[in-house]
């Protein structure tokens, strides 16, 4: 029998591959990050050059956001430029180290500029400087959180290219804390999918109707997103806002955590407070975007909502929304709820208002207090 030698794919092609993966998935790939790649041969050199502990097989400088990899080590590769180079693109924290590590770079270079200097003369400047103890202490919060990323974007990858034994190796010679920790991130992704384990790491949402369909899926089981009767994706869409969606059905139930907030109405009572004309559903069902479900509905309520005649019931409906809110927003301890209920007790009188006149210009939340609203659950 022929033996198979088993070769490590070249980068090149890892590259390629892993960049597809990451625009299919996430909408993005590394953009801004470099990739510099030293000969085995000259690694060892490098390494005790830059001060590196003498397994390490690369590195990655957030201060010119390049990573730098042993030339054929696939680990390193996903490790330091998709790991921590996707990490300072596309998550907040990451940004922010980015921009910490070049102003301090700016101020040495004012500092050391035609002069000599040594080591030494950098430590000394650093130890009074505020940029440096701010990002000192940045990282310090932040380290865990920007280590176990780029570790788990090792275990993501080698599992997609048939890699896993090299990603076992490695991990074998973690710490039993590291370990606990990657262990808990890749349960998490193997429960929720790949999407909601970078989504809660804070990476960028980018939000498209195919990619939030995905995401409910991994999340709550196809079967329940196939059965319910409408999805919407409403709010802000912003890459570091929750993502907001809105549903009929009555196999998702409404949850709410950093990244998604999703409000579910059962089919009853969502047909009962849109003949209402209740604003939390009114203003998603004219401006949400479809993502899934029955469109014929969604344009049947649209129409609707046009036609139907205005009631007294309506009216009343609103008005006693608004003074709920208000009673709320009385009640309230914390701004940010207090804020929102006023935000609905304007938007549900100006409803009322208009209704009382006949006209429907209330069903849509102006932009400002859009921006200031989530909605909140389907019952209080
Ligand atoms: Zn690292």
């Amino acid at each position: 029998m022929m033996q198979v030698q088993r070769q490590a794919p070249n980068i090149k092609r890892l590259l390629d591959s892993s960049n597809s993966f990451y625009q299919d998935l996430l909408g993005y790939k590394p953009e801004q990050t470099f990739l510099e790649q030293i000969p085995e041969i000259q690694w060892n050199k490098f390494a005790e050059q830059r001060g590196l502990n003498h397994n390490s097989s690369g590195i990655y400088l957030p201060r010119n956001q390049t990573a730098v990899i042993q030339e054929e080590n696939s680990l390193s590769l996903f490790h330091e430029y998709f790991g921590h180079g996707l990490y300072c693109e596309q998550s907040l924290i990451g940004r922010r180290l980015v921009d910490l590590e070049r102003r301090l770079l700016e101020e040495e270079k004012q500092e050391f500029q035609a002069k000599q200097f040594n080591l030494k003369d950098i430590q000394r400047f650093r130890q009074q400087n505020k940029t440096f103890q701010e990002l000192d202490e940045f990282r310090r919060q932040n380290l865990a959180q920007y280590e176990l990323f780029a570790i788990f974007t090792e275990f993501l990858l080698s599992r997609e290219f048939g890699l896993r034994e090299m990603f076992e190796r490695k991990y074998d010679s973690l710490s039993e804390q590291d370990k606990r920790a990657i262990s808990s991130m890749i349960n998490f992704s193997q429960q929720y999918g790949d999407l909601a384990t970078f989504y809660a790491q804070g990476l960028a949402r980018r939000t498209t109707s195919e990619r939030v369909k995905r995401l409910l899926e991994e999340v709550y089981g196809k079967k329940a997103v196939d059965n319910s009767k409408l999805i919407l994706l409403t709010g802000s869409k912003k890459p570091f806002s929750d993502i907001d969606l809105f549903a009929s059905s009555d196999y998702l139930q409404s949850s709410q955590n950093d990244w998604l907030d999703l409000v579910v109405f059962n089919k009853g009572d969502f047909e009962k407070r849109l003949t209402l004309f209740d604003i939390q559903l009114t203003h998603p069902i004219l401006t949400g975007e479809f993502v899934c479900g029955d469109k014929t509905y969604l344009d049947y309520w649209k129409q609707r909502l046009l036609e139907q005649p205005i009631t007294e019931e309506a009216i009343q409906f609103n008005l006693q929304r608004a003074e709920t809110n208000k009673e709320f927003a009385d009640k309230s301890n914390s701004k940010k709820d207090k804020e929102d209920s006023l935000s609905y007790f304007n938007s549900y009188l100006r409803n009322a208002r208009s209704l009382e006149q006949g006209n429907r210009n209330g069903l849509i939340l102006n932009s400002q207090s859009e921006t200031n609203i989530q909605l909140k659950g389907g019952t209080e």
